[in-house]
């Protein structure tokens, strides 16, 4: 009989997170103040006082271990080790000599992977002395990872929720007030940015960068308050790189080890948490033709067609400029279901990877990523984010052309979260009125005119 799920027991989840800044071949060009557009110093590395010190100090932190505090791996076995699985019925529905394992973290009591670095931010605020932390949502799924961070710690939380989804996805916005949450449709009223824009435009339906600058400009109005972002940043990858380092105890049990490592990414914080602890196998000629396939929508391309540039983290010019791929910080992607993969930047770290060689990226229609995520559901009956079907479906390429060459490769896909909020998305598949966007090529064009002109 082969083995489908591997397991690993509550006392052999890892004690430590994995920071890749000290094993990169070269340094990660730190990133610069808003205002000043400065190099920021590697030990005050974000403008203050956005973040607690413990969050600034992991940042540009120089130790390649960091040690989980003792409260935040207590909460972690609420939902931790996560399953990795072996999709044997998804084999052989496609009939394919590829392994394809899958690593989910949709079981956490969110549904997605980002209570990893929601409880430890929480943690880290309540230990400072900090009440109360604002942050953005897009669909919803990170505002309420945070929202159950800031009520295992007893910290308020005040979420500026894109208004396109705090109409379209209540449920989410229902999740974040039952954990204590106070949740207002950005751009909101409560702030100076929200306040200009729907001035302009009463309807704007908002974005990402949007709701980003609303929530600094509302940790730095409030003494109590810190910021909490739920991506891209170096502490987040961070914090997210527990999935990775109980796969490779995992994959070991299964006796298996990764050809091709296939994920999505939007700010690239659960793929980056999944591929971060091997790509030093990558680095070191342990394995250096291992695969690994960022994979993001048409309709947001960062990787795939936006150049590499300094740029603003959030519309407004609030947050610190990094050098990323971008589309440009005033893009607003086309409403797409993958409501986690519509930002305009990406992870500095992974950006820095994808110059090296390391990773690559490719961009893919939602309807095709739908078709993979219908395929998986009637296969191995998880209903999967619209984000995690992105991975899922190039997974699913990689398996059909080992069919084509006769290759057995071993396929890893990184699961990020369920979809059962997000039925609607899938309702719209199922009855064929979904639509896919084209590359926004003008709107980027116009967009990309306004980056902050740093060198
Ligand atoms: C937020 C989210 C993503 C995208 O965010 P990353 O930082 O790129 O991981 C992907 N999948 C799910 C389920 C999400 O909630």
């Amino acid at each position: 009989m082969e083995e489908t799920r591997f397991m690993l027991a509550e006392k052999e989840m890892p004690t430590h997170w994995y920071n890749i800044l000290p094993d990169l071949p070269e340094p990660l060009p730190p990133m610069r103040h808003p205002v000043t557009q400065e190099p920021c110093p590697v030990d005050m590395p974000l403008p203050p006082p956005l973040f607690p010190d413990a969050i600034n100090r992991q940042e540009f932190g120089a130790d390649r271990w960091v040690e989980i505090p003792d409260e935040v791996q207590a909460i972690y076995r609420t939902w931790r080790p996560t399953p990795l699985q072996r999709a044997h019925r998804l084999e052989a529905a496609l009939d394919t000599p590829a392994r394809i394992y899958y690593k989910y973290e949709g079981t956490s009591q969110a549904g997605s992977h980002k209570p990893n670095t929601a409880v430890a931010q929480a943690y880290y605020c309540k230990k400072e002395g900090v009440s109360r932390l604002a942050t953005e949502t897009g669909a919803g799924q990170w505002g309420s990872a945070l929202s159950m961070g800031c009520a295992f710690f007893g910290l308020e939380c005040k979420v500026y929720m894109v208004k396109a989804s705090y109409y379209q996805k209540p449920y989410r916005r229902n999740l974040m007030e039952t954990w204590g949450a106070t949740i207002v449709p950005s751009p909101s009223p409560d702030t100076e940015v929200g306040r200009s824009i729907l001035k302009d435009d009463p309807e704007c339906s908002g974005s990402l960068g949007i709701a980003i600058s609303e929530a600094i400009e509302d940790a730095f109005a409030h003494d109590d308050t810190k910021y909490s972002i739920g991506s891209v940043a170096n502490h987040v990858l961070l914090h997210q790189t527990i999935i990775g380092e109980e796969t490779r105890r995992q994959m070991e049990l299964a006796d298996a080890y990764p050809d091709v490592i296939v994920g999505n990414v939007g700010g690239g914080s659960n793929f980056a948490g999944q591929f971060l602890p091997w790509v030093k196998d990558k680095m070191n000629g342990k394995k250096p033709d291992m695969q690994i396939i960022c994979v993001e929508p048409e309709a947001c391309p960062t990787m795939t067609k936006g150049p590499y540039a300094w740029d603003y983290g959030d519309s407004a010019g609030l947050a610190p400029i990094l050098k990323m791929h971008t589309l440009g910080h005033g893009f607003i992607p086309a409403p797409v279901h993958a409501g986690g993969l519509r930002y305009h930047g990406m992870a500095p770290i992974i950006c820095h990877l994808y110059r090296l060689g390391f990773v690559e990226a490719r961009a893919v229609h939602q309807t095709a990523t739908f078709e993979a995520g219908v395929r998986f559901a009637r296969t191995e009956g998880i209903i999967s984010a619209p984000e995690s079907c992105h991975g899922i479906k190039v997974g699913i390429d990689e398996a059909l052309q080992c069919r084509e060459a006769g290759e057995a490769k071993t396929i890893l896909i990184a699961h990020s979260g369920h979809g059962h909020f997000d039925l609607a998305a899938y309702d719209e598949y199922l009855s064929g009125r979904l639509q896919d966007y084209e590359y926004p090529k003008e709107a980027v064009i116009a967009a990309l005119a306004d980056l902050p002109g740093v060198e």
